[in-house]
């Protein structure tokens, strides 16, 4: 079967390999879209080194399953599934408080282990979220994204009401600018790329004005400078939830967190299972419309192309697989 790996820093290419065998607690899944992100990219540019190459890419994958293993009854061929592409361990501390993106032996898809980019992946059927036939496979590939912004606005505790501004309107900043109007919050953009900050009042956020104060800041664009400019925008008491990440430090004295007494949270994916299966049920009932950040499709053969798009395209890339028609 076909896959799109990464063989050197910088090269993509689609190569042959065995069709997986679906283990016991395993399903079978025929990938039928994998959406990209900048954790794509990022081990693309060989920043977030994998271990070993050839390394099939991408960890937003949706599918349908072919096969159910033999111990797995609560999975069925036929259904659609997202999967969650953190694969935590269910037996230490963390997991065991229900804060799994807090697991230290979590195995995460595309990075510690191979990636979704293939014709055929065999998954744990514990981390395969079915969702009804109903919901647009353009909706489902963004699942995973999106379950990302969700979790980063419920763990803020942000109220309606309260003045927002999204830092960033990358694809991630999209999800959380989404997150927050489902929730009936108007989201203020700071987005220096035109396409992205435009396509965010398209899908309803408004520009934040300079001067302008804010409750709660989200930070997605992993600028350690645009984010040190949004701390200056909170008013007493504020908090800003970062999503975004960036290995330099941050010039923030503790006299300004101190004495305007702010709070800065990380919010690190999803825990399992319940944000994974909260965001199926609200594309289930239409709530919330993700296809609409999407907005450059690729074939797999076009995988190199789709890669190389990622990083100026406002909105999501994605490809899609096994589905002639659509191509
Ligand atoms: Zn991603
Ligand atoms: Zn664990």
């Amino acid at each position: 079967m076909k896959a799109a790996a990464l063989i050197a820093p910088e090269t993509i290419e689609i190569i042959d390999i065995p069709e997986p065998h679906c283990g016991p607690d395993e399903v079978l899944v025929r990938v039928t879209a994998v959406g990209l992100c900048g954790t794509d990219s990022a081990v693309v540019r060989g920043s977030r080194p994998v271990p070993n190459m050839p390394w099939v890419l991408g960890h937003e994958g949706v599918g349908e399953i072919v096969a159910v293993g033999s111990r797995t009854v609560d999975r069925e061929v036929g259904q659609q599934v997202a999967i969650e592409p953190n694969y935590c361990c269910f037996t230490c501390e963390a997991c065991g408080d229900g804060f799994t993106s807090g697991c230290p032996s979590r195995d995460a898809v595309g990075l510690t282990s191979p990636g979704l980019l293939a014709e055929y992946v065999a998954v744990p059927a514990i981390f395969t979220h079915p969702a009804a036939d109903h919901v647009n496979i353009c909706d489902l590939v963004c699942v995973e994204p999106l379950t990302v912004a969700r979790a980063a606005v419920r763990r803020s505790g942000v109220r309606s009401g309260q003045r927002c501004l999204v830092v960033g309107t990358g694809s991630q900043g999209l999800f959380v600018c989404q997150s927050l109007l489902a929730e009936g919050i108007t989201p203020h953009v700071r987005e220096p790329h035109t396409g992205r900050r435009e396509l965010a009042l398209v899908l309803g956020a408004v520009p934040a004005t300079d001067g302008e104060p804010f409750d709660h800041i989200f930070e997605t664009s992993g600028a350690t400078g645009a984010l040190e400019t949004a701390l200056g925008t909170l008013v007493p008491g504020g908090k800003a939830t970062l999503v975004g990440m960036n290995a330099g430090p941050l010039d923030i004295s503790t006299h300004a967190v101190v004495s305007r007494q702010l709070s800065l949270s990380g919010s690190l994916i999803y825990d399992h299972p319940h944000d994974f299966a909260d965001t199926i049920a609200a594309l289930e009932k239409k709530s919330v419309e993700p296809h609409r950040v999407l907005q450059a499709r690729y074939p797999l053969e076009a995988a190199a192309e789709a890669f190389a798009a990622v990083v100026d395209t406002p909105g999501k890339c994605w490809i899609s697989l096994n589905d002639p028609a659509g191509q």
